[in-house]
């Protein structure tokens, strides 16, 4: 006699087994059609699973109306999908050997193994839709049969593929009791898959799908392993959200900050100078030198002090720290003392004596810093502090240095060197809370400033497993109570996360949707009750006895590197006046008119402008397309008629028509309004009320 308990609380109780269909179809036959599969007891089933005892039932539904659908249901719908794609391969394509095909966050794929003389080609991927078209609108149901592991075993070995069999011998290792198959309609009839589920009830339920790319892998992912072919694909319940998708990953393309940092020549990744290093090209340099103009103003503004510190410190600096030699794994090598290393050497020291050595403190070294914390604490205990010095602030775009595996680095994504926009506060208990607001209140500006409004805060707690975490328990409810307090009144989506905190401390990350939707994580702000004690921080209290100061760490955009990768993609390249590397271009119409246009770039020039002229011997719609490549916010047209009334003919990015005349002092009083504001104030609200449309062309 199962009883049902609904999301809702709602019971509904069977006399013998029942099923997530039979529940569906007793609410509402609407409910039965739009369900896909089920949740029981938090496991996602089948709609058909046999329901034998009292269980919590979740539907999973998909409907074509939603704007976003459940991810269970895109989960069930993909790794379905990737059967039919499976199957629709091996109609066209009998010699191959199907190894193992499960669903992704953004699609599926299915991994083939197909012979050398006859590999896939991206060309065949239009029958093979049209295969898997087929078998969709065939509307076949999934139909699930059990055997025990000798039957299966025995079916498997007859059937001779090796892959197959390796699936179910680790199914079998790590504790499965039965091998299950999915026919895609009927047992012994329709193609089949070894597969544990759960799917779709039928292939027609199967909303949209496409193929998407091809890529080599390797059977369990090892290098030396057998040579596989992965095929992508993805699904969705309606063709709209299809459509959506490709549309975001056809941006995503044209915005990748790597292909738009090489054409707008904003920066350089060298394979002489090392992977994952930047080189900040010049035009680069201008839009990470205003932005960190632009934190610097605001970090000054809230009573920060700039400090800057040396790349590099001894060993023994990070062993109280802790980074050295817990972290080592992901530094580079210590720089050993050069004397030091020569007389080992001749002794005839190997390597992992060596190493051992310096674990230990036995040889004295350097480290490249991974982090600036230890060079901040010891500007903090330079000098004894009151509670009424307090807090201390000390900010630095601090460079450190990281070792990367290689494989992840990519771009400015991922770097082995990269400048963050790190601050260290010391405090007292009592001032975290403001502290803290104080820095939310910084992202806040800074993020509105560059027109990135959707963001989020995830605030990370203390997990249930108490002894992991350093300081008092009192502390710590003090502390994550404080960030709450202030993550609260920021005004911003934010979520809790027990278990996410530091051991050291309560920690805010930010993470920004970029203007087509993706999510980027910037940087964080943490508490630390760890390192003040480590390094025996202290300040005299207004009892004029000894106390620990709390620090935090923050540097909310993570890196200049990862930052300004995110921004380019954000604007595409089309940055905002205040910061693109070329603000104007002064483009004569002709040769007549090249005076002119030196005399007005040279006036701009000397105010600070970034501007050039372009004097090539072209047409002006050659010079126009050329500045419009380059994302240049804004052109200025100069024919004789210009020259003779002292004016310019203005032409903003964007937007494929002239915007009209314009004395030359107004416009370069209104542009410098607009660059001194930040975009706060614009040349279009001053000089051309009338235009409205600033959308990027
Ligand atoms: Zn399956
Ligand atoms: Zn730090």
């Amino acid at each position: 006699m199962p009883i049902i308990t609904l999301p809702d609380g709602t019971t509904r109780s069977y006399d013998t087994t029942t099923s997530p269909l039979q529940v569906a179809q007793d609410i509402s036959e609407g409910l039965a059609n739009v369900a896909i599969g089920a949740r029981v007891n938090g496991e996602l089933v089948d709609l058909s699973t046999p329901i034998h005892e009292d269980a919590e039932l979740k539907l999973v539904t998909a409907r074509k109306g939603e704007k976003e659908s459940d991810p269970d249901a895109l989960m069930l719908i993909r790794h379905s999908c990737a059967h039919i794609m499976a199957e629709a391969i091996q109609k066209i394509r009998p010699n191959i050997e199907l190894v193992y095909g499960p669903a992704l966050d953004n699609g599926f794929y299915y991994d083939i193994s197909f012979t050398k003389e006859d590999p896939l080609s991206s060309d065949e991927f239009e029958e093979i839709e049209q295969v898997m078209k087929s078998i969709i609108d065939e509307d076949r149901p999934f139909t699930r049969y059990e055997l025990t592991v000798d039957e299966g075993l025995a079916k498997l070995e007859k059937e001779g593929n090796k892959y197959k069999l390796d699936n179910a011998k680790r199914a079998i290792e790590s504790g499965s009791k039965e091998l299950t198959w999915y026919a895609t309609g009927e047992k012994d009839t329709n193609w089949e898959d070894l597969c544990r589920g759960p799917h779709v009830p039928s292939t027609g339920r199967i909303g949209a799908f496409k193929i998407m790319t091809i890529a080599s892998s390797y059977w369990h992912g090892e290098a030396n392993s057998d040579n596989l072919t992965r095929v992508y694909g993805t699904a969705f319940v309606h063709s709209k959200q299809l459509k959506a998708h490709l549309k975001q990953l056809e941006e995503a393309k044209e915005r990748d900050h790597r292909t738009v940092g090489k054409n707008l020549g904003l920066f350089h990744i060298d394979e002489q100078v090392g992977q994952g290093l930047v080189l900040w090209t010049p035009n680069g340099a201008v839009v990470r030198q205003e932005l960190q103009n632009f934190i610097a103003q605001q970090l000054q503004l809230q009573g920060y002090s700039q400090v800057f510190t040396p790349h590099i410190g001894k060993l023994d600096l990070y062993r109280m720290s802790g980074h050295y030699p817990y972290y080592q794994d992901s530094q580079y090598p210590p720089l050993i003392d050069p004397d030091q290393l020569k007389r080992l050497s001749d002794e005839g020291c190997s390597c992992s004596e060596l190493s051992n050595m310096m674990a230990h403190g036995e040889i004295e070294g350097y480290l490249l810093k991974p982090m600036n914390c230890p060079h901040h604490i010891r500007i903090y205990a330079s000098s004894p502090h009151s509670y009424r010095d307090l807090p201390v602030r000390l900010a630095e775009f601090g460079t450190v240095y990281r070792w990367e595996q290689s494989g992840e680095i990519g771009g400015l994504t991922r770097v082995r060197g990269f400048t963050q926009d790190d601050a260290h506060i010391f405090c007292m208990e009592n001032q975290v809370a403001d502290e803290i607001r104080g820095c939310l209140e910084l992202v806040k500006i800074i993020f509105a400033t560059l027109g990135m409004n959707d963001y989020r805060v995830r605030l990370g707690l203390r997990g249930p497993n108490s002894d992991k975490y350093v300081g008092e328990s009192s502390n710590w409810d003090k502390a994550e109570e404080a960030c709450r307090e202030a993550v609260a009144s920021l005004d911003v989506p934010w979520t809790e996360d027990t278990g996410e905190a530091a051991f050291y401390g309560p920690k805010i990350d930010f993470i920004v949707n970029d203007v087509i939707g993706r999510p980027w994580q910037l940087g964080t702000i943490q508490v630390d009750y760890n390192l003040p004690i480590r390094f025996d921080l202290t300040y005299i209290g207004k009892d004029g006895a000894k106390h620990r100061p709390v620090m935090i760490h923050r540097a909310p955009f993570g890196s200049m590197e990862r930052f300004i990768g995110v921004l380019i993609e954000h604007f595409a390249g089309a940055f905002p006046t205040w910061l693109a590397p070329e603000q104007v271009r002064v483009l004569p119409i002709s040769e007549k008119t090249n005076d002119y246009a030196q005399e007005v770039c040279d006036r701009m020039h000397a105010l600070g402008i970034r501007v050039s002229v372009d004097k090539n011997d072209e047409r002006v719609q050659a010079k126009i397309r050329d500045a419009a490549n380059m994302k240049i916010p804004w052109q200025l047209i100069v024919g004789p008629r210009d020259a003779e009334a002292r004016q310019v003919s203005v032409r903003m990015r964007g937007i494929r028509h002239d915007l009209g005349a314009l004395d030359l002092d107004q416009f370069i009083d209104a542009l410098q309004t607009e660059i001194n504001s930040r975009g706060k104030e614009s040349v279009i609200e001053k000089c051309f009320p009338d235009v409205e449309s600033m959308q990027e062309a």
